[in-house]
């Protein structure tokens, strides 16, 4: 069990993605064409999906002298059609988000990935549109919009191994968050820092730039991205594979770069990441990747709205982004600690701080009661300690406390990139929002990550992921259950985003403040004139600069334009 304990009151201290010739052709070989959670776990997700301060553990790991372990899947049921008269259709025509549901002619779960070279060429061949699907949890309706004909499902494609050819691990895109840590550390005592919600799969995740509770500590998730496997389409109607890698000499080395923040639906369908740190030498696959704490301290605190008047409000805010001002540098001692901040709505009835630190950091215990204490000074309230504890690291990362979402909900988020803490104008309407009397969900926040650390120690074009200074990155967001209120949610969220950034056009542009956007929060509103009048055009919100170099890539290797979306990357 867990060590339980009351968090201290402590005073204030200062302190804190080689070459490869197609390996299959479509034309040539092909033949074939998840227990109700809460709510509340959605939103409470700080998981302890750690990092490592070193590399690598002492000594050899026992897996060195076996084949590469194969680790997951459903095998042997080969690729599966689903049509509209299956009864397993109405599960698999939708995603996480119950907001779409769509109306595919059919589904195709592949197993291999000739099963995939064989979807896409048929799909090509047959003049239908096609959306690729891993975990399902996109935000936006991707891959459910009602002009999919074929859905090409990859949850079966699940394996989490290492290939001792590439001294990398190789994860299937269908695998979800949670199997890719529990095969990682149970097999090799390593990890990936990458996000909090174990159902969250590989496949769009990944190339999205994903990042989480460790992010701080060991970079993004594409910061580790060694190479990828990809099937896509030739000019000529061909679909096949290519393998492309970071490796400086590697032919199709831009190939790999689009998919280290690219996002998802881009360029074609990856069927494999592999994964290996920059700079991990050896042949140990314990070396390979980085390792995560052995424990973590979490602690979950709350402030009553009841006693939240304006200006404490106002005061907590700016104690939490001065704090993160000051404490996000990639060499900070508090880049082991993470938090998320979840200013609910009010009739939520508390304003939330959830907290991670690695246990084996130094003072970890005192970093996080400090940490507590500043956000909460000068407020002349005490928070509630709701939780307190101590917990093994992949116990942390399984734990239903940070476990979602529910599958049953429906959500709207819009994201945000802060470099610096927030701007009074912003702090003024988020009050404004999360206190109106006219809307009163308690699944409605404004959910605020502790971000930069090691994520800002990587060159902003060494990766798509260009925002490389930012210290918090959080998102509006709102979860519900009810199609009736569709409406007010989605208006709530983008009324809320709206006014906190009235000052440049109603969206966050990269300035001093804020930078951006993140793709894996996808959000078509940033291209609807009505929600964004900036002159900031979407892309430049999530790629900035990047986005030439990415179109460059979609001419080079998505010549026709087949993998497609209403926001993707689109031709020069
Ligand atoms: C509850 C929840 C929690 C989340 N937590 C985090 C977090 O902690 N950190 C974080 O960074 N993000 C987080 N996200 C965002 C998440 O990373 C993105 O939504 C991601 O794109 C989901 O990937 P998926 O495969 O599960 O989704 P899907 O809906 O299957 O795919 C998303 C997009 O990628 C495309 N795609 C999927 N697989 C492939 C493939 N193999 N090849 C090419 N394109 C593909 C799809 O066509 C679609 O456009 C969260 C999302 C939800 C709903």
């Amino acid at each position: 069990m867990p060590s339980s304990a009351p968090l201290p009151p402590a005073p204030a201290s200062p302190s804190p993605g080689s070459p490869s010739p197609a390996t299959t052709s479509g034309r040539r070989s092909g033949t074939a064409e998840a227990p109700r959670v809460q709510r509340r776990t959605f939103l409470s997700g700080t998981a302890a999906v750690g990092g490592a301060f070193a590399v690598t553990a002492a000594g050899v790991s026992p897996a060195l002298a076996a084949e590469p372990v194969r680790a997951g899947g459903t095998r042997g049921a080969g690729p599966v059609t689903v049509r509209p008269n299956d009864r397993r259709y109405a599960d698999l025509r939708r995603g996480t988000n119950q907001r779409w549901v769509g109306s595919p002619q059919k589904i195709v779960l592949a197993e291999t990935t000739a099963d995939v070279v064989a979807a896409v060429q048929r799909a090509v061949d047959s003049g239908r549109r096609l959306a690729v699907r891993s975990g399902g949890h996109c935000y936006e309706d991707f891959t459910t919009s009602q002009d999919i004909e074929i859905v090409l499902d990859l949850s079966r494609m699940d394996d989490v191994s290492y290939d001792r050819r590439r001294r990398a691990f190789s994860v299937q895109p269908g695998a979800p968050l949670g199997r890719i840590y529990d095969r990682l550390y149970k097999g090799w005592g390593v990890y990936l820092p990458a996000g909090n919600c174990p159902t969250v799969a590989a496949g769009g995740h990944i190339q999205g730039g994903g990042y989480g509770s460790m992010s701080r500590r060991d970079g993004l998730a594409v910061d580790h991205l060694y190479g990828i496997e990809i099937v896509v389409v030739r000019a000529d109607g061909t679909a096949r594979t290519v393998v492309a890698t970071r490796e400086p000499d590697d032919p199709h080395r831009e190939l790999w770069w689009a998919h280290t923040g690219g996002g998802g639906g881009n360029f074609g369908v990856v069927t494999r990441y592999w994964l290996r740190s920059p700079g991990a030498t050896g042949t140990d696959p314990a070396a390979q990747l980085p390792t995560p704490p052995r424990e973590v301290w979490l602690s979950e605190v709350a402030w009553p709205w009841e006693r939240l008047s304006e200006a404490r409000f106002t005061r907590l805010m700016r104690n939490h982004g001065d704090w993160h001002t000051r404490h996000s540098g990639p060499d900070s001692p508090y880049t082991a600690l993470f938090s998320q901040l979840k200013t609910f709505h009010r009739s939520a009835g508390a304003v939330v701080l959830d907290s991670l630190v690695d246990a084996g950091a130094p003072d970890a215990e005192g970093m996080l009661r400090r940490y507590v204490a500043a956000v909460g000074e000068g407020l002349g309230i005490r928070p509630q300690v709701r939780q307190y504890r101590r917990m093994p690291w992949l116990h942390a990362t399984q734990w239903p406390g940070f476990t979602g979402p529910d599958p049953t909900i429906r959500f709207k988020g819009k994201s945000v990139y802060a470099r610096r803490t927030y701007a009074d104008a912003h702090i003024a309407a988020a009050y404004r929002h999360l206190t109106r009397d006219d809307f009163g969900n308690p699944g409605a926040l404004l959910m605020i990550a502790s971000y930069g650390g090691a994520v800002n120690r990587v060159a902003p074009d060494a990766t798509a992921v260009p925002q490389r200074d930012s210290v918090l990155k959080y998102q509006v967001v709102s979860l519900w259950d009810d199609a009736a209120d569709d409406a007010a949610n989605v208006g709530w969220v983008r009324e809320c985003y709206r006014d906190m950034f009235a000052a440049t056009g109603g969206v966050p542009v990269p300035n001093g403040t804020t930078d951006g956007c993140f793709v894996n929060y996808a959000d078509v509103d940033l291209a609807d004139p009505r929600w964004n009048s900036s002159g900031v055009p979407w892309h430049e919100l999530y790629y900035k600069d990047g986005y030439r170099r990415l179109q460059r890539v979609k001419a080079a290797w998505d010549p026709t334009g087949f993998f497609r979306h209403a926001q993707s990357v689109r031709h020069v």
